[in-house]
């Protein structure tokens, strides 16, 4: 597990940073954290990232339920929901959200993303679902988040956003530049006729080829 380093906080706000260059998130909307040794490091509230220092990043200690935040800001608004992944999830140590265009454009559709191409795959199943709408920040928000994530390493939030988990914060990352070109890609597909999906037989396939053979995977 990472420790609680000047160098890990520092790789939360890079993180930030190259979200916000790529277009993967806009303005402080976004937020992202790490499981380490001392607890759950996350974004702060509402500072613009490229004002943010490690020592702006918070630390929910423990399992950062208890909603005890160490550091001079509090924490993103949807803490509950990383560290309820965390505690939940013994694989995931690293949790992104962000309101990307296209995958926030889905959720606002409230349907769960179909296995209309074979990267459908690295996300643990045969679609990625929509978590039903709840207020952001809310217990309600993080269970049905929790509901969603059920044997998977991404979601989309009803009218929202997405979640994408990684092992580490770069398979985190790469998940989530993944789920935000699935959902573009679908959209194009879907605006001009209705996109094949692929039958769960030949997902399990393409799960089976990525474990086994060809992992298309950063390894975490
Ligand atoms: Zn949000």
């Amino acid at each position: 597990m990472q420790k609680n380093t000047q160098d890990v906080r520092q790789t939360i706000i890079d993180a930030c940073l190259w979200m916000n260059s790529t277009g993967l998130n806009q303005g402080t909307s976004g937020n992202v954290s790490i499981r380490t040794d001392e607890g759950v490091l996350i974004t702060p509230s509402s500072l613009p990232y490229e004002d943010m220092t490690p020592a702006d990043v918070i630390l929910l200690p423990g399992d950062g339920l208890s909603g005890e935040a160490i550091g001079p800001h509090r924490p993103s608004s949807e803490w509950r929901f990383h560290a309820a992944i965390y505690k939940e999830r013994a694989d995931i140590h690293s949790v992104v959200h962000s309101h990307s265009t296209y995958a926030t454009a889905m959720s606002m559709l409230r349907r769960d993303i179909p296995s209309v191409h074979y990267m459908i795959g690295i996300f643990g199943g045969d679609s990625v679902r929509c978590a039903d709408y709840a207020h952001y920040g809310s217990q309600a928000l993080s269970d049905n988040a929790l509901a969603a994530l059920k044997d998977r390493t991404g979601c989309l939030l009803g009218t929202h956003g997405m979640i994408a988990c990684g092992g580490d914060l770069k398979q985190a990352l790469w998940r989530a530049g993944e789920l935000e070109a699935l959902c573009q890609q679908y959209h194009l597909a879907c605006s001009i006729g209705e996109p094949h999906v692929l039958t769960g037989k030949q997902v399990e396939e393409v799960r089976e080829r990525m474990e086994t053979g060809y992992g298309v995977w950063p390894k975490a």
